[in-house]
């Protein structure tokens, strides 16, 4: 199953909801791949304002 990325999180998955936020709003058009490992040092998780680490679409449409 291909992933897709919540629109509301970003989060990338592979379900039909997003683990995180429960989301069902999910899209299969994303562009970037962000990997975050830590997010409490990372400046593009405050810039994505990410709080945990995971793996994240940078732009979904
Ligand atoms: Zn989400």
């Amino acid at each position: 199953m291909p992933e897709k990325a919540c629109r509301e999180c970003r989060l990338l998955s592979t379900g039909s909801v997003c683990p995180r936020c429960k989301s069902a709003s999910l899209s299969d058009d994303f562009s970037g791949l962000v990997i975050i490992f830590d997010p409490e040092t990372s400046a593009i998780a405050k810039a994505m304002k990410v709080k945990e680490k995971g793996r994240y679409a940078l732009r979904v449409r």
